[in-house]
């Protein structure tokens, strides 16, 4: 079984969760902009708008209906 070799003191088990409750105070919002079209997506989602990730397009989201040329 893998154990904990050392007791996490009070302090130093307040001082992590300190850090993580300032995380979440600067950046309440679950919410960034995308890198594409900038609007709020969820992080490491691909956008719904524009269908891009990290920079790349992943799903072509519905084009508009180009009448082809006859
Ligand atoms: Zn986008």
């Amino acid at each position: 079984m893998a154990n904990p070799k050392k007791k996490i003191t009070h302090s130093r088990k307040g001082n992590r969760y300190s850090k993580v409750k300032m995380r979440f105070r600067n950046n309440h919002s679950p919410l960034v902009p995308c890198g594409h079209c900038n609007k709020p997506i969820r992080s490491h989602h691909i956008c719904p708008y524009c269908g891009y990730y990290d920079g790349k397009l992943v799903v072509k989201q519905e084009e508009k209906k180009e009448k082809p040329a006859a």
